[in-house]
């Protein structure tokens, strides 16, 4: 017997081949850019056929990617003629609503979880687009609308079964492997294969939020205000300033549908009486020009921009983390965020405090607690052929902001191009990450990710 027959003998799920029917489909991931061909695509349905698909990867000396919800800006989900874990099928959530946790699949995405949870009256941070993969962006952090009450979405992880390099199955918690759950806080994709996750959750039901829209001309009143804003703020309100070209949605008055505009995503996920006047206190920064602001339930507002980001378009991003959001950065800002290209891309810039500041710089792999905001200037667009204007915004909009950065940035804002930037991005607790690295995965099975060298 071959040893692709052996693995697809092995496999519960499917094994997709050069040929098979559904190989195109299994192989691409949400960037674009990369269209890769690999020798096989394993479509596992549980632990098991992970374990058998780690163990074919590393026998047969292959390259080895892993792909939870897809959405990697790198394209780490994907590899030419190596082997690919597709999580895809493993997405079952299952809600505690008496310890108040939930159990998800290592390939869920938000959208999955948050209907789950929602059910019960519950969540946990997420990211801000429901098709996100709750793998990935646990792994490196979690960026969200609810991570200044909740803390990061690591910070509400409470164990996760994995897969390691061997092929072994173990649980990682605080009491158990401590010091591998430890850096699967923070540390991304390259420890094992995530192939469930337990959180903590929290109760949000409705929350009262939406994007509003000003004027340019007020980028630097509606960024100063926000910077002002936030220390003081509720750590019930959430959201973040972003440069949008606004999309045609009948909100937006018709005659300024494709124009750019900064915006604000606002999100108050705490008393429903108050909703109104703590996102108000945007208002007051500069005169609103449309707004779609309301209660709404906490999944409508994770999935209302997941129109933009449509599968398949080109990405390049880069990110950077700023102790202070100083007046330059702000002009950076300002100077740069009106030249957002196409209506996919956009600048966000995340507030890092509250409940993420509570958790000290060494007490997950995610380093930089200090820092007070998570700058991303996300490209995004369709069209191959504009590749390189597009990066070229990305790269320059960047190199502005770094003398008002930190050097690193968020692992999971990064592009292909970042390796260079690990040890700047886990600062203190680099050399920890590598002692783990070695423990756990010392031959480097686990390279397709912002890479940890053991
Ligand atoms: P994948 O491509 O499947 O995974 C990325 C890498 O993570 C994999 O290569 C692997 O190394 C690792 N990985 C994923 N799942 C597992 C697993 N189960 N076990 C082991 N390793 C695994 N980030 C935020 O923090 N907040 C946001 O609001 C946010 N919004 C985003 C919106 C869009 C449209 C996109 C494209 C990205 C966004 N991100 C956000 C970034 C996101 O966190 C990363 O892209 C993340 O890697 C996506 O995880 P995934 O599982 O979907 O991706």
């Amino acid at each position: 017997m071959s040893a692709i027959d052996d693995l697809r003998e092995r496999t519960r799920g499917q094994v997709f081949t050069e040929g098979d029917e559904g190989y195109d489909a299994a192989r691409r991931v949400h960037n674009g850019m990369y269209d890769r061909r690999p020798q096989a695509v394993v479509r596992c349905e549980n632990a098991g056929d992970v374990m058998a698909a780690v163990d074919y990867a590393r026998t047969n000396g292959l390259d080895l990617a892993v792909r939870g919800g897809g959405h990697s800006v790198p394209g780490f989900g994907t590899v030419d003629d190596g082997v690919v874990i597709d999580l895809s099928m493993m997405r079952n959530v299952r809600v505690d609503p008496v310890t108040r946790t939930a159990r998800a699949g290592g390939g869920a995405t938000w959208g999955d979880f948050n209907a789950a949870t929602h059910a019960f009256g519950l969540a946990t941070t997420g990211g801000v687009v429901s098709t996100t993969g709750i793998g990935g962006l646990t792994l490196g952090g979690g960026i969200g609308y609810l991570a200044r009450g909740l803390g990061l979405a690591c910070d509400n992880l409470i164990s996760a079964d994995v897969v390691t390099a061997d092929g072994r199955f173990m649980i990682a918690s605080e009491k158990e492997n401590e010091d591998l759950f430890w850096a699967l806080r923070g540390g991304g994709g390259n420890f094992g294969v995530v192939t469930a996750l337990e959180y903590r959750l929290a109760p949000v039901t409705t929350v009262y939020g939406g994007p509003m829209f000003f004027e340019l001309a007020d980028a630097a009143a509606v960024l100063t205000g926000f910077r002002d804003l936030m220390p003081n703020a509720s750590e019930q309100l959430g959201g973040f300033p972003a440069f949008q070209i606004a999309p045609p949605l009948p909100f937006i008055p018709e005659d300024r549908h494709g124009e750019t505009f900064v915006a604000i995503v606002g999100c108050w996920a705490g008393d429903p009486d108050r909703g109104e006047t703590e996102i108000s206190r945007f208002r007051d920064f500069a005169p609103v020009v449309a707004e779609h602001v309301g209660t709404m339930p906490y999944p409508a507002l994770n999935s209302a921009f997941d129109a933009l980001y449509p599968k398949g378009l080109q990405h390049y991003w880069k990110a950077s983390f700023a102790t202070e959001l100083t007046d330059e950065a702000i002009q950076v800002h300002v100077r740069r965020g009106r030249d957002v290209p196409v209506v996919n891309s956009t600048v966000h810039i995340y507030p890092i405090d509250g409940a993420v500041h509570r958790v000290t710089a060494d007490g997950t792999a995610f380093a930089y607690r200090n820092a007070n905001f998570a700058t991303v200037i996300a490209g995004m667009w369709p069209d191959p052929a504009q590749n390189e204007a597009n990066i070229d915004w990305v790269r320059s909009y960047y190199d502005d902001l770094v003398p008002e950065s930190e050097a690193g940035g968020y692992i999971n804002f990064m592009a292909e191009d970042d390796q260079g930037r690990i040890r700047e991005n886990y600062r203190q607790n680099y050399d920890r990450l590598v002692e783990v690295k070695g423990k756990y995965d010392p031959g480097n099975l686990f390279h397709l990710n912002q890479n940890i060298v053991p």
